[in-house]
């Protein structure tokens, strides 16, 4: 039964309602790049802005007072000025969305969950959010609003229909501060006609593509051209769900794109069938699509054939990728280990096809079973899903899925190992070579910045190339060797991927084996021996603590720090961050005063690029000047 009743014609009241929107921190996943946003991109935080809050906002009411506030790029208000808290999230989201919405909620905050999360699990909300909105929000966030202000409002909005796009407003683009991100976002349809087994899409969304009309589509890039974005990502799940309606949108784009001297450079997501239609693919090029992500998921036909990925199964994967490289469109893919049909053997067959088929962009995850899509249930009635184990991200080395064809533990290990040897130097620029035998002319763009262009090519070189060594530099030469300048940038941005994933891997799939949790125990207990050469016992308490199958250093700091008792300790600390990633840090803060805050600042700043490994505990008069926009950060009781 829907909860929600007819729209109210209600007066404005007098004071402006405050809503305040906030995208919570994303923990570190494959997608976060963070190698290459700090080393390369300094000036931006972040991939993707917050789309869905920016619908929402453009739904909210024009008299209310609207802010949107992703803590990816900057820090939180722990006590804002606002009468509601909105608070979105996904799956990989999930556990800081609940410490935001219970802070909030315990300080007197009207609070209300929302995001596709809540729409998957809206259980998991309840007393943790007054309102939680599940399902598209088109129709039942204006009926919210309204509810608010006769304050009439319900514990649960809940869209039982699919939404006519048509009704979904323009992004409220102006609240984002897009320039600190890489790419903007816009949507053009959502659902998907397919029905793979793992995939929440056809459920979230539905099985018949709902689109936006040209004319909304158009309405979105002019907004974008406006505040210069170059960049732009169709977030549709499979952008060809609808294909009569996805040429319509492709012509429209290479007319709008030719008539502006190609002002975006785009990607999306599709299905693989793309590929087998040439004058689709052609359409893309034209449209200015420069990368599409796929989901081949594996090369293994049955286990394909188990997954319901039938549209996989009509051709042969490798020309399939080949021929997006004709096109000049690049490819990034997921891949999953754990299907039924998977053994210890897959993990060699999948290095192959990856590396033959020169994908760079390769998100390798393990399959995770989504609460409510057809893979969960079937795993629930086996009785093989594992509780303790929450399905956000699949790319952390950890699932809530019993493998059938091996154990839990080599599924695992056989997974980082995969990853480590795809990070290789000579993995790496393999795969560039397999791809740029292929490639054809790159798609063109307009009018860039030769010199940001330069910037970033150097910085490329230096921080990425020549500091890995001679190994890496050789391995960088042969990648390029034998093919037309025209495709060195293609190369370059591979390398700048490659190195991210690199980078992620060895924070986060590094040590599995006991060995390496003692010779880790023994690296920390070097540093306290070291630390306490410098600083008097009484500054900093210091103990070792295993954390799963890392070491976390716990750092009492007592009191005020002085400056350089900081110093010293931050420099240790960076030394010894670079060189054990398995190692964590938990800096545990008692009161402090003005001047010990300021130090307890200079101990924190030069840690911000190690900033996902680190968590701050402290007391709720010490929150508000840490940036949780950085560091994870926590409140602990006063005692
Ligand atoms: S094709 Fe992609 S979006 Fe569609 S159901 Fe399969 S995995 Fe989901």
């Amino acid at each position: 039964m829907s909860l929600i009743s007819p729209m109210r014609q209600t007066e404005p009241p007098a004071q402006p309602v405050r809503l305040l929107l906030i995208n919570p921190r994303f923990p570190e996943s494959f997608w976060s790049f963070r190698w290459a946003l700090q080393e390369l991109l300094p000036a931006k935080r972040a991939l993707n802005p917050p789309l869905g809050l920016a619908t929402v906002a453009a739904l909210t009411p024009s008299h209310w007072q609207v802010t949107i506030l992703d803590e990816n790029i900057e820090a939180l208000p722990l006590e804002p000025e606002a009468d509601i808290v909105g608070i979105g999230g996904m799956a990989v989201q999930h556990r800081r969305q609940c410490e935001l919405l219970a802070h909030y909620r315990s300080l007197g905050y009207r609070t209300v969950a929302g995001g596709s999360y809540a729409s998957l699990s809206p259980n998991s909300y309840v007393n943790l959010a007054d309102t939680i909105i599940v399902g598209e929000s088109e129709r039942t966030w204006p009926q919210f609003c309204s509810d608010y202000e006769t304050e009439q409002v319900q514990a649960v909005y809940r869209e039982e229909d699919r939404i006519n796009l048509a009704e979904s407003p323009t992004p409220r683009f102006d609240l984002l501060q897009l320039e600190r991100y890489t790419t903007a976002s816009i949507q053009f349809s959502r659902g998907c006609p397919f029905q793979c087994e793992f995939c929440d899409i056809p459920l979230l969304f539905g099985r018949r593509p709902r689109t936006k009309s040209l004319d909304q589509v158009g309405r979105e890039l002019e907004a974008l051209r406006a505040v210069s974005v170059n960049n732009v990502f169709f977030v549709d799940d499979n952008l060809i769900g609808h294909q009569p309606r996805a040429r319509a949108l492709l012509g429209y784009l290479a007319e709008f794109q030719r008539r502006h001297n190609y002002p975006f450079a785009l990607g999306t997501e599709a299905s693989v069938n793309l590929a087998a239609d040439p004058e689709l693919l052609g359409l893309f090029r034209n449209a200015g699509f420069r990368w599409v992500f796929l989901g081949i998921e594996t090369p293994d036909t049955d286990s394909l054939a188990e997954a319901g990925k039938k549209q996989n199964l009509k051709g042969d994967l490798l020309e399939a990728v080949q021929n997006f490289y004709r096109h000049g469109i690049d490819v990034f893919s997921g891949f999953i280990v754990g299907f039924d049909h998977d053994t210890v053997a897959s993990f060699s067959r999948l290095y192959r096809f990856i590396v033959h088929s020169g994908i760079q962009v390769a998100m390798l995850g393990l399959l995770t079973a989504v609460p409510r899509t057809a893979l969960y249930r079937r795993l629930e009635s086996e009785g093989r899903l594992r509780r303790d184990i929450p399905p956000g991200d699949n790319t952390g080395g950890k699932t809530n899925v019993i493998p059938l064809g091996m154990s839990y533990a080599e599924m695992t290990t056989g997974y980082a190992r995969l990853y480590r040897r795809l990070c290789s130097n000579r993995a790496i620029a393999a795969r560039i070579r397999n791809k740029l035998r292929h490639f054809g002319k790159t798609v063109p763009l307009g009018h860039r910045n030769r010199s940001e262009a330069l910037t970033l090519a150097g910085r490329l070189m230096l921080r990425g190339i020549l500091s890995g060594g001679l190994g890496r530099t050789s391995a960088f030469l042969w990648s390029l060797a034998g093919f037309r300048p025209t495709l060195w940038p293609v190369a370059m941005r591979d390398w700048a991927h490659a190195l991210a994933i690199r980078a992620y891997a060895q924070r986060h799939l590094g040590a599995t084996e006991a060995e390496e949790h003692e010779r880790l125990r023994h690296t920390v207990q070097q540093f306290i021996r070291r630390l306490h050469r410098h600083l008097s016992q009484q500054s900093l308490e210091l103990r070792t603590e295993p954390a799963g199958r890392r070491m976390c250093l716990r750092i009492i700091v007592q009191g005020d720090l002085a400056a350089i008792e900081a110093q010293v300790t931050a420099r240790l600390l960076r030394r010894l961050l670079k060189h054990a990633p398995a190692v964590t840090v938990a800096v545990q803060l008692r009161e402090a005063s003005a001047h010990g805050r300021a130090c307890i600042n200079g101990l924190l700043e030069p840690l911000r690029h190690y900033a996902d490994r680190i968590t701050v505990e402290a007391n709720r008069s010490l929150l508000s000047w840490l940036d949780s926009s950085v560091f994870r950060i926590t409140a602990v009781t006063e005692q």
